[in-house]
């Protein structure tokens, strides 16, 4: 798929706003709550701390050269040139969140070398999938949202969006992680139709194509939603929120746990593994709409 530019979907801030909006919520924290309640409580009420895994840490680096590698002359989109890209975008990511170097300092068991080669081994996996030299896509790491029943906005972070000469889109997404895809794909999913569903709504087109890439497989998976399967699940995110608000009302947010809590950074806290969640705290709905004012998870962080 070639692509024409489009204009990028700002998303608004919360003066521009329309006053019935009382909340906001990414894909991810959407995700949260439907993995687990009580994960969604940790992340996004409690805020406790997460410190970065070496494989967030991979896709966040992963994601920033396939973003910068689109910069670059179509003809120059080599897999030499993404290597060349490596160490230097981790430089730039180190210098950013200095608490990425602390990756390679406690044990010694990441060796750094070893996980920028583990980087480059990613971005081979993604050039027997792609040629990054056949695509223009028309945005990269855009944040887009769009209000849903009048009082939700929904907004978050595209990896990459190709536009057709006929207006079609296709919404790309990169999958880093080593974790068991069967383990994450329905959460995957569930995000991809996120994006699908604020676009709909802000440029009133069902995108064609939701695709899926994993580097580590070098697999791609597509899916093609329908507007029908979009309403759906814009009730269901609704619904969603809603849910959210009574539990948040209630205090009550519960374990629910899953293959997914071998990747859970808060077992310490989490009564499934004998552990006690801190105190509620005393105004956690004080300003629903805080998580329209900060960026949501970085691309990679969540994989
Ligand atoms: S360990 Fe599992 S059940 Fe406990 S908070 Fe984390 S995801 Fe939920």
């Amino acid at each position: 798929m070639t692509a024409d530019p489009v204009i990028t979907q700002q998303a608004p801030t919360p003066t521009q706003l329309p006053a019935t909006v009382r909340a906001s919520l990414s894909p991810s924290r959407a995700a949260d709550f439907k993995t687990c309640p009580l994960l969604y409580r940790f992340r996004s009420i409690d805020r406790l701390p997460e410190r970065p895994t070496v494989e967030q840490a991979r896709g966040t680096l992963v994601h920033a050269v396939l973003e910068r590698l689109f910069d670059l002359p179509a003809a120059g989109r080599t897999p030499e040139a993404a290597g060349d890209l490596v160490a230097p975008q981790w430089d730039r990511l180190v210098t950013e969140q200095p608490e990425l170097a602390g990756l390679f300092t406690d044990d010694g068991q990441v060796d750094a070398d070893e996980f920028l080669r583990s980087a480059a081994a990613l971005l081979e996996g993604y050039f027997t999938v792609e040629d990054p030299r056949r695509l223009e896509p028309a945005e990269r790491e855009s944040l887009i949202s769009a209000v849903i029943d009048d009082e939700l906005l929904i907004r978050g972070y595209l990896d990459r969006l190709d536009v057709a000469p006929d207006g079609a889109l296709r919404v790309v997404d990169y999958k880093t992680g080593g974790a068991p895809r069967e383990a994450f794909e329905a959460r995957a999913l569930f995000q991809l139709k996120f994006y699908a569903l604020v676009l709909w709504r802000t440029r009133g087109v069902v995108p064609r194509v939701l695709r899926l890439l994993y580097l580590r497989d070098a697999e791609v998976c597509d899916y093609a939603p329908d507007a029908e399967e979009l309403v759906r699940f814009e009730r269901t995110v609704v619904a969603l929120w809603r849910a959210i608000e009574q539990a948040t009302a209630a205090r009550d947010f519960r374990p629910r746990p899953s293959r997914l809590c071998d990747w859970c950074s808060h077992q310490a806290h989490c009564p499934s593994y004998g552990g006690t969640p801190p105190p509620f705290p005393e105004q956690p709905t004080a300003d629903p709409l805080r998580d329209a004012r900060t960026r949501p998870a970085a691309p990679g962080a969540d994989e």
